[in-house]
């Protein structure tokens, strides 16, 4: 007969866990007491939640499990930013990077083992969709990304811009957000999560309904339908996504920012940036501009420094709020060897 199937600690919500602890007899402060371990603590195995009784630690090593990932490798950039490869239970992995700015330590974490999506810049769509990462895969990544932090430094951001189309793993995500912003989980400010999507228009809505008053990155790449779908195929019309994010900004009174990955030649004449202040128009949406990140055997250039410049002093010009995002880690990224490839921005 197959053994029993061990109850995921992280990843589960409090009622989930104080069912569980209910069921091997002990009372529910017990629940409590585990999570505050688990996010306020960090403890990184059952042996060390000491307040426990030592049978229900030795239950809990049999029957539960607490981290099912482990950071297999990290490498530092010269900028301070930091990536690590969190190798997953089946063999898969992901990344997450931290960026530190000033007192900020912001983590860049995925949410699927490849992606679905293909834009044409990007590798991590090269090999497709291979798998959605768990809520408590989700979580795991930002535990191990706070674990990694030096000696005095704190957690302060997160964006979910790494690996993967985070809204096309929706009931992943919003647990994850839940459990990452719960009191009794990691407590992070929603404020300071931003989830970053590609634009899929009703699950953008979706999201608005849920409550979480997360902030939204939403990636248009271009000014005109054609342009974008050159980049990102099978698109959402931008009429549509734009539509959206505004509807998510007036219902969650949350941050949204647009984002557009110029790409040398495609997308970054004075004329795309006039289509782009036209598409956004004056509002309060800020424009994120990020020149991308060629990758070797895609073909794809960045614009020159001067070319992002003209693009940038257009959009001002007409009342648009830019601004133009530094790559970090750059060092690290073309040696990243093993470490799967991830670009911090859809
Ligand atoms: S940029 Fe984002 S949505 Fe596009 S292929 Fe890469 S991971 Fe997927």
């Amino acid at each position: 007969m197959a053994a029993p199937e061990r109850f995921r600690i992280i990843g589960a919500m409090r009622e989930e866990l104080r069912d569980f602890v209910a069921g091997l007899g002990a009372p529910a402060y017990r629940a409590d007491q585990i999570l505050r371990w688990v996010y306020a603590a960090g403890a990184p195995s059952f042996e060390a939640m000491t307040n426990l009784p030592k049978a229900l630690r030795e239950t809990l090593a049999e029957r539960a499990t607490l981290y099912t990932t482990a950071v297999a490798e990290t490498r530092r950039s010269s900028d301070g930013t930091a990536k690590l490869l969190v190798a997953l239970a089946d063999g898969a992995a992901v990344e997450a990077v931290i960026i530190p700015e000033d007192d900020r330590r912001t983590a860049c974490i995925s949410t699927q083992v490849g992606c679905a999506i293909g834009c044409v810049f990007c590798a991590s769509g090269i090999g497709g969709l291979v798998r959605d990462l768990s809520a408590g895969e989700i979580v795991e990544e930002v535990l191990q990304a706070r674990r990694s932090l030096g000696e005095g430094e704190a957690l302060t951001h997160l964006v979910v811009m790494g690996i993967g189309e985070p809204l096309m793993n929706y009931e992943a995500l919003v647990r994850a957000l839940r459990i990452l912003t719960a009191p009794w989980g990691l407590a992070l400010g929603p404020r300071r999560i931003t989830v970053s999507t590609v634009g899929l228009p009703a699950t953008i809505r979706r999201l608005a309904g849920e409550g979480l008053g997360v902030n939204l990155a939403v990636s248009l790449h271009a000014a005109d339908d054609f342009t974008r779908e050159r980049l990102v195929p099978h698109a959402r019309p931008l009429g549509e996504v734009v539509a959206a994010a505004r509807d998510y900004l007036h219902r969650t009174g949350r941050e949204v920012t647009f984002e557009c990955v110029l790409v040398k030649g495609v997308n970054d004449s004075v004329e795309d940036a006039r289509g782009l202040a036209d598409l956004v128009g004056r509002e309060a949406i800020l424009v994120n501009l990020l020149p991308v990140n060629p990758v070797p055997g895609l073909g794809w250039q960045a614009p020159s420094a001067a070319r992002v410049e003209r693009f940038v002093r257009e959009l001002r010009g007409r009342g648009v709020r830019v601004q133009v995002r530094r790559r970090r880690g750059a060092d690290i990224a073309g040696a990243c060897g093993q470490l799967r490839r991830h670009r911090c921005g859809h």
